[in-house]
């Protein structure tokens, strides 16, 4: 298993999980942009939005909700915060595997970079 993010999905490379069930697991980015960065991702190998198809929606739709549950727990909600997804190499998506950026704890700027 080549990919990062399954293997900590697996439980083969140690990160810092906020949120785990049995189709969702969600981590701390080891490179925070925010006081809190935390990311979201489905259990099962999707590349990205891009490569995930209509079976998925509920999955899709579940790591949405994850996220807003977990923003309420991190004191996050309140204030307001950001989910991204980068598809592709000229959005800046480094892992192929889907993901979903939580970031929150300061003013986001938009446009974004
Ligand atoms: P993206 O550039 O949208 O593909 O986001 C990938 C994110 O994964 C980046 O923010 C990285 O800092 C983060 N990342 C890469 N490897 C790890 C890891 N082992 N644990 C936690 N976050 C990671």
């Amino acid at each position: 298993m080549s990919c990062i993010f399954c293997q900590i999905a697996a439980g083969e490379i140690a990160s810092d999980i906020v949120y785990r069930d049995e189709q969702v697991v969600a981590f701390r980015d080891l490179n925070p942009q925010a006081p809190t960065h935390i990311l979201i991702i489905p259990i099962q190998h999707i590349e990205n939005l891009a490569d995930a198809s209509e079976e998925q929606a509920a999955l899709l739709g579940h790591c949405n909700l994850v996220a807003a549950q977990i923003a309420q727990a991190e004191g996050i909600a309140e204030d307001g915060y950001r989910l991204v997804t980068n598809v592709g190499a000229a959005a800046g998506q480094s892992v192929d595997h889907l993901h979903f950026h939580l970031l929150g704890g300061r003013r986001m700027h938009w446009p974004p970079g």
